[in-house]
């Protein structure tokens, strides 16, 4: 029978009503797991739940603690043959684009879900969400960081949350589902990464100083200036359509081009929530490519922003950095 390893970090899909409205609760997740006849079904994996000692609203999530579940799957990786994340839905996108960047040479699936609705509710999602997390991870067929959630499974580093409220609250906008959960699973096998042989290993974040900056009509100068003063190393900018900026504004421009050459990676995603950057396409995303702007084609932000992680915890040079940004490291991005 397959093995799988619950790491239960927090999030709504385990949390119990109290007089402050809903909030996690030691034990009570593995409480409702246990009552739940589904779960022991001989169709489903033997699982083993490991309740993380703070349980997070992911809203309090650090790259420290996507550190702690890395940690958490290298520790077991030999013991089980795959691995549920259970995760608040808010940030769930950014552990699921970090945690493929740090488990490098990862041959076994690492599922995250999570739900909208309580497990301890009548109409919560929690209970298919679970069902299907274990179900897919115990198959062992998808070597990847994944997201189940809904009727999808996607590719952990092409995912983003785009609902608030619905229960299909996840997409990966740039990239089909791995998956479809409907009356059967139907996983997209060509679309799967071919299963590491090297081994895993984890790479560890050190927490650079990096950030996310969103244009808009009246950005300044100054505020570029302000942003971009060391320590800050890197930037993921979000810019308009296929990559486009106040081009015509050269105090703007200057204000990039300062700060690429003080060796500050830039990189520019779109804000558009289908599609690639290509800087070339107008002469305002030129303006920002001669600034020194590099493409981040048609990755999320959530991705950009966890590469940039994961590029500077390597310890590698800026111009190396520079290069390994635009290229497609974990299926983050197509090239184009
Ligand atoms: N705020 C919660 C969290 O992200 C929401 C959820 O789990 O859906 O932890």
């Amino acid at each position: 029978m397959a093995r799988v390893y619950v790491a239960y970090t927090g999030g709504t899909i385990g949390m119990a009503r109290t007089a402050d409205g809903y909030a996690p609760q030691p034990g009570y997740l593995a409480e409702l797991m246990g009552a739940m006849p589904e779960l022991r079904s001989p169709q489903m994996p033997d699982y083993t739940v490991h309740e993380y000692a703070t349980l997070l609203d992911s809203a309090n999530m650090t790259p420290a603690h996507w550190l702690g579940i890395a940690h958490d799957i290298a520790a077991h990786y030999d013991d089980y043959d795959g691995f549920v994340v259970l995760h608040g839905t808010d940030t769930m996108a950014y552990t699921a684009s970090a945690l493929p960047f740090m488990l490098e040479g990862l041959a076994k699936p690492v599922v995250l879900t999570g739900s909208q609705i309580p497990l301890c509710e009548i109409r919560s999602d929690a209970r298919a969400n679970l069902i299907n997390a274990l179900l897919i991870a115990g198959a062992g067929e998808i070597p990847e960081v994944c997201l189940c959630f809904g009727d999808k499974l996607l590719r952990g580093c092409r995912s983003q949350k785009v609902a608030a409220d619905g229960l299909s609250a996840f997409e990966s906008p740039n990239f089909p589902p791995l998956g479809r959960l409907g009356i059967t699973i139907e996983v997209a096998d060509e679309l799967v990464r071919p299963r590491a042989v090297s081994g895993l290993s984890v790479q560890a974040l050190v927490n650079p100083p990096v950030a996310v900056l969103r244009l808009f009509p009246g950005i300044t100068a100054d505020l570029v200036r302000h942003l971009t003063q060391p320590p800050l190393r890197g930037l993921v900018l979000e810019t308009y359509g296929v990559g486009n900026g106040p081009g015509d504004d050269a105090d703007f421009i200057a204000a990039l081009t300062e700060a690429t050459a003080r060796g500050v990676v830039i990189v520019a995603c779109t804000q558009c929530v289908r599609g690639s950057v290509d800087l070339g396409a107008y002469r305002a995303g030129s303006a920002l490519a001669h600034a020194g702007v590099l493409s981040g084609h048609d990755m999320t932000t959530e991705a950009a922003l966890a590469k940039m992680f994961y590029l500077f915890s390597r310890g590698l040079a800026v111009d190396e950095i520079r290069r390994l940004v635009e290229l497609d490291l974990r299926g983050e991005l197509t090239a184009g």
